[in-house]
């Protein structure tokens, strides 16, 4: 899983849904990064927002003029207001954690999603 640094506007709503605490704001960027070695692949991240494709140069000039005029512009707590995370082609050994932590990926020797059901892997209950 990858941040688009182009895209990313470094608003941190995708913290918090990161299941492995991977991911955080790097200040000397001003951009959400991934911590490689604490991600483990699941897609949470990726799935689990919605998103919006809103302008990053638009959204981070917003976001600094509201600043200086004492507001904030934040987007829903639940959208990655630019679509900035993505997901990347996978190498060994990264690929395994994959296909042990994300429930919808099919596993390539036995072609079942996942290792045990989604909702074991993901904690949601239906
Ligand atoms: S939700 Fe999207 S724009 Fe906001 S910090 Fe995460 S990756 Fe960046
Ligand atoms: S893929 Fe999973 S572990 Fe990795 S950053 Fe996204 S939510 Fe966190």
């Amino acid at each position: 899983m990858i941040i688009n640094k182009k895209k990313c506007v470094a608003c941190g709503n995708c913290i918090a849904i990161c299941p492995m605490g991977a991911i955080y704001v790097d200040q000397s960027i001003n951009r959400a990064v991934i911590n490689d070695d604490a991600c483990v692949e699941c897609g949470t991240c990726y799935r689990g927002m919605s998103t919006e494709n809103l302008n990053p140069v638009m959204v981070r000039t917003i976001r600094k003029v509201a600043k200086l005029l004492l507001f904030r512009f934040e987007p829903e707590p639940d959208v990655c207001p630019t679509a900035a995370i993505e997901m990347n082609e996978l190498e060994m050994p990264r690929l395994i954690r994959q296909i042990f932590s994300d429930p919808v990926v099919e596993h390539k020797s036995t072609g079942i999603k996942g290792r045990g059901t989604e909702e074991v892997k993901t904690n949601d209950v239906s």
